[in-house]
């Protein structure tokens, strides 16, 4: 591994300070970064460690909301009370993910900016992988690609981004507050990680100098009828296949509102547009979720080995829309 150095900050304004040197990068639980740093996918030269600063908090905001700070522990958030109550489909896509071990270490920051799980990314010995090396091209396309995206792929890239807690905050309408040199801003979950195009090295629209300080979730009225579903190869311990995030907003048998969130299909979590727009204003019915469960996946495009992920797709949703609508 690279030598570096480390930097223990206390206060906000410090660490965008730090963050403008050379090669300088946050580092939260380092569940994802030390590993990639000790593969040699990624080399900083300063790492500055953001779990001294004050943003651990989870607190109630005045317009109803929660804002659940950065550093706050995967863990802590998914136990909280308050969060369990209002946003249980936060806290179950929270405890889908890991183990107890690494939830007990990672972040809020950090969960929303860990890499791909692309095979070809962490192993350095394959010389092609534009994300790591751009312009190298990708290994990914003509290589082993079961667990790649199929919706919203690009020639260059067809990684998808394996957290589930960003599918969930993607259903609730979450937005990312960030502070950097310029000052502080807002942005919406929807905007906030990219599609590879042609630039597959860049993973979100958070600049190299801007900090995550908190998530903010709008009231939600739709905690008595939410689920997260993820589908994967073992019942622990392993990353989404495919996996929904469903928030129903259910008003004497009509769906007034909805919100349908899918993981591991793209290279950012992905709202299934056509499928709300068919559940917003039905009755909640099984011909309903049929008709709208079968919009899911509109435009996939499927490689060599994951064409499975598109019917998969389909009835994941099918499912958590049925497990969803049953909870009282
Ligand atoms: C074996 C294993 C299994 C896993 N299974 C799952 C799973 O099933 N589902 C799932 O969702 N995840 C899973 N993960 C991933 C895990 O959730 C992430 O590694 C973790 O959430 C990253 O958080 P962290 O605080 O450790 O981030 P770090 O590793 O510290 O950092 C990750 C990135 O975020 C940046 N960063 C951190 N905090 C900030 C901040 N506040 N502002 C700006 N940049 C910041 C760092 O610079 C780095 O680029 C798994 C990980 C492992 C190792
Ligand atoms: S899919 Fe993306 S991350 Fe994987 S090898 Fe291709 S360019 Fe690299």
């Amino acid at each position: 591994m690279q030598a570096f150095n480390y930097q223990q900050p206390h206060e906000i304004a410090e660490a965008i300070r730090m963050i403008k040197a050379p090669r300088a990068k946050f580092i939260g639980g380092g569940t994802n970064l030390v590993d990639l740093m000790k593969g040699g996918a990624e080399s900083p030269l300063t790492l500055i460690d953001v779990t001294r600063l004050p943003m651990a908090k989870i607190e109630l905001t005045a317009d109803g909301g929660m804002r659940i700070g950065a550093g706050v522990r995967n863990s802590d958030a998914a136990h909280h009370e308050e969060l369990r109550q209002r946003y249980p489909l936060l806290a179950e896509a929270l405890l889908s993910g890991a183990s107890p071990q690494l939830r007990n270490m990672a972040t809020v920051g950090g969960n929303l900016l860990q890499r791909t799980r692309c095979y070809y990314f962490y192993d350095t010995a394959y010389g092609e992988c534009n994300k790591r090396n751009p312009g190298s091209g990708c290994a990914a396309r003509q290589g082993i690609n079961r667990i790649h995206a199929v919706l919203g792929a690009s020639e260059a890239c067809v990684a998808t981004h394996p957290s589930d807690m960003a599918v969930a905050l993607l259903a609730l309408d979450a937005v990312v507050k960030v502070e950097g040199p310029q000052g502080a801003r807002d942005i919406a979950l929807a905007d906030f990680h990219r599609l590879p195009g042609s630039t597959p090295e860049i993973d979100t629209q958070l600049r190299p100098d801007e900090l995550i300080v908190a998530v903010w979730l709008p009231p939600s009225r739709a905690a008595s009828h939410s689920h997260y579903l993820k589908v994967r190869d073992r019942q622990s311990y392993a990353f989404a296949l495919v996996s929904v995030a469903v928030a129903l907003e259910l008003e004497g048998g009509q769906i007034a509102g909805a919100r349908v969130a899918l993981g591991g299909v793209a290279h950012k979590p992905w709202r299934a547009a056509a499928t709300e727009a068919a559940l917003t204003g039905a009755p909640y019915s099984q011909a309903t979720i049929e008709r709208a469960s079968a919009l899911a996946m509109q435009g996939a495009v499927p490689l060599a080995h994951n064409a499975f992920k598109i019917e998969l797709g389909r009835r994941a949703v099918a499912r958590a829309l049925t497990v969803a609508g049953e909870r009282t």
